[in-house]
């Protein structure tokens, strides 16, 4: 049976030798690549507005009929051309490279543009998008109703008559000719559960819309394939994974882990309880743990982090966990040495600026076993670093570290159990796809007598204020942070700006208290005296990037000024906000931004200060920037969808998940599914990413 797939473009009916070899150069090698080749936006008289009823500011399409060409000359000079549509008129207009646009606006051709409407002289578009539209019929017909697919090109497949216009005419005489070759993929009962449109029919709804009604059931259909594959691909490894590997199963609570408990300052909270009976089921099967820890910043996670380690160690095993930052890190060794020791554990710090002959003798001391628990950064997953019989890994503020690091980690055990934590929220849509062969936990509350976060925003006019108000609390015995963004670019800029800040304020406005700097440049060992001062309470206030972003961990702290709020996005000012707010005094967060505000900032900071549930922001900052940049695509293992979006249809997302981890368990239906998913490139696509997302 031929399929759509077997056909090399140059062979398409129409296509032939010169076309097919460009639309080659665009990734389309055979007709499944041009079928899928899906419109990028469509024209019906619901979308297109007549030009009269423009209004100044709005983003608008509009279609009509080049009249007339201008070029003004000048300082910047200005290409024109006056656009008609029987209602009214309006001028595009495009700065440079004047000769092109003279030649696409060709006086008497039609076009669709779309841009914001400003006024000067009358009407403009000032570089709008735009699609050559058929003349006469084509563009006649939609207003009786007919909808109008519009392609993306390119200037090369302009070139060879292949612009939107050329590829809606070759796409819609290709289909029928072969819509016989188009199969059918997805068994029977999934379509009808899910109330799906036939595939052939979806394509051809696509490309030759009736209704957009029709259309719209179409998509929908495009859409559960792609989260379909790709969720099918989860859970054929998570299946996998569960049947080969097999590990020891750990055995069972022992004394110390009793004795820790029953040692602590206080009681675990019930979320922290319910997670560690997770783990601890988890750890008991002869299958390695695979778990995702999703807490907000504050909710314990090192506890649970802490209490899962101690429990590999009593089976004999060893367990490590790999920080992001050398503070961070520290940070933990503190802790976790604060509590191990006691119970007869050693425990080891691995990180970078180590001399040669300590690191040696640490690294002695792991390969032989002798160290139970051992806290590092990067510096765990270099080559020389060999344990004796790693059993728990743990990483911390996984979102971080690339995949390949967090298998880097877990490679050094012989199928270490492995326990990933998060202070990221994840929204479920992205968790599904992200880690959706991985088992999640939430820590879902935090410790008893927290004290909510006051947040407010101030504008820079009124920093005087803020830092008068910081004076007054650190009289009182508060300690505070002030946090300068650092973002790539201006990197230099802002360790200026803190800089310059932490010297002025020292000697100035706060000179009656010990100041003290952080930043990323400083050694670790100026880093780690900086902190250790400041968690002793021989600092009060502390001036820093954004290197305190993750963890740090001083409960009275509880004031927190962020400088230049406007530059951070809402993941991180979050993360910020959670350095306070740890200990029982109330906290405040104040968020010193530039005025006037962009729309998005104003969301963002307004968010912020309306709620502190981290799902919450995490859903607004998803929306905000986008899957693709929430997080970065490709380390992350995050499949790039092409009709299917994160933000805008979880619905459908939740159910092809069911459907995909449904046919997993029904071997004869998956194997047939599967072979005919196979021949598809829109399944194989997620086959590689699967590669590189290994462990989540
Ligand atoms: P995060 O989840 O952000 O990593 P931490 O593990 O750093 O949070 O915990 C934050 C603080 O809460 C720490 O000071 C820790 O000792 C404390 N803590 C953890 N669990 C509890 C609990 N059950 N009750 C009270 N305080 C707790
Ligand atoms: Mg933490």
């Amino acid at each position: 049976m031929r399929e759509i797939s077997d056909i090399d473009i140059q062979f398409v009916k129409s296509v032939g030798e010169k076309r097919g070899k460009v639309l080659r150069q665009h990734g389309i090698e055979t007709l499944e690549d041009l079928l899928y080749l899906l419109p990028r936006r469509y024209l019906d008289r619901t979308t297109v507005k007549p030009i009269r009823d423009l209004r100044d500011g709005e983003e608008a399409t509009i279609v009509g009929k080049v009249l007339s060409q201008q070029v003004l000359r000048g300082r910047k000079e200005r290409f024109i051309a006056l656009v008609g549509d029987g209602s009214g008129f309006i001028q595009c207009v495009w700065f440079h490279s004047i000769k092109i646009w003279k030649q696409i606006f060709a006086p008497g051709e039609t076009f669709a543009f779309y841009g914001k409407v400003g006024y000067f002289n009358g009407l403009q578009m000032v570089h709008p998008e735009y699609d050559r539209i058929g003349e006469g019929g084509e563009w006649q017909n939609i207003n009786t109703g007919a909808i109008i697919p519009l392609y993306p090109s390119s200037e090369p497949l302009g070139k060879v008559g292949l612009d939107s216009r050329g590829l809606r005419r070759l796409i819609r005489k290709v289909l029928p000719q072969y819509a016989e070759m188009i199969h059918e993929v997805l068994p029977e009962d999934i379509l009808r559960r899910q109330n799906l449109v036939p595939l052939r029919q979806a394509l051809q709804e696509i490309h030759i819309p009736e209704k957009m009604q029709t259309l719209q059931r179409a998509r929908t259909r495009l859409i559960f394939d792609e989260f379909f594959y790709f969720q099918l691909t989860l859970a054929l490894r998570r299946r996998y994974y569960r049947n080969l590997a097999k590990s020891v199963p750990f055995g069972d609570v022992g004394e110390r882990t009793r004795k820790l408990i029953d040692k602590l300052p206080f009681e675990l909270t019930n979320a922290q309880k319910r997670v560690l009976r997770e783990i601890w089921a988890d750890l008991k099967r002869d299958v390695p743990m695979n778990r995702l820890l999703q807490g907000d910043v504050g909710s314990g996670k090192t506890m649970v982090a802490i209490i899962s380690m101690l429990l590999a160690i009593e089976n004999g095993y060893q367990a490590a966990i790999m920080a992001p930052t050398e503070i961070l890190a520290e940070q933990h060794y503190l802790t976790i040495y604060g509590f191990f020791e006691e119970l007869g554990m050693k425990v080891d710090l691995l990180v970078g600026r180590l001399k040669a002959k300590e690191r040696r003798e640490i690294l002695a001391r792991i390969g032989a076993g002798e160290t139970q628990v051992v806290i590092g950064t990067h510096a765990l997953i270099q080559q020389d670093v060999a344990f004796q019989r790693l059993g728990l890994v743990v990483i911390d503020e996984q979102h971080r570290f690339g995949v390949l690091q967090r298998q880097a980690l877990q490679q050094k055990g012989y199928l270490p159990h492995v326990l990933v934590m998060t202070a990221t929220p994840i929204p479920r849509t992205l968790s599904m796809t992200l880690y959706g062969d991985l088992d999640v936990s939430v820590l879902d509350e935090l410790p008893a007598g927290r004290k909510p976060i006051r947040t407010v925003w101030r504008s820079s006019a009124k920093r005087r204020d803020v830092y008068e108000f910081v004076r007054d609390e650190l009289v009182q015995s508060a300690q505070a942070y002030i946090v300068f963004p650092l973002v790539e670019e201006s990197e230099k800029i802002d360790l200026r700006a803190a800089t310059e800040t932490y010297e002025k304020v020292k000697h100035g406005f706060f000179g009656e208290f010990e100041v003290g700097l952080l930043h990323g440049r400083m050694t670790s060992e100026e880093k780690e005296s900086v902190m250790q001062r400041f968690k002793a309470g021989e600092m009060q206030l502390l001036v820093a990037t954004t290197v305190i972003e993750v963890g740090v961990d001083v409960p009275n702290a509880t004031i927190m000024v962020i400088e230049h709020a406007e530059r951070f996005g809402l993941t991180q000012l979050h993360q910020l906000r959670g350095r306070v707010g740890r200990g029982e005094k109330p906290s405040i967060c104040i968020l010193i931004a530039e005025t006037p505000l962009s729309s998005e900032s104003r969301r963002r900071i307004s968010t912020l200060c309306e709620t502190t549930d981290g799902f919450k922001i995490a859903e607004v900052d998803l929306e905000l920037r986008g899957p693709g940049e929430y997080f970065g695509t490709r380390q992350h293992g995050m499949p790039e969808f092409k009709v299917a979006n994160l933000v805008a249809h979880g619905p459908i997302l939740e159910k092809a998940r069911a459907e995909a981890f449904r046919l997993a368990e029904d071997h004869a239906r998956l194997n047939e599914t599967l072979e005919k998913a196979r021949r598809f490139k829109s399944f194989r696509r997620f086959q590689e990413n699967l590669e590189l997302a290994q462990i989540g």
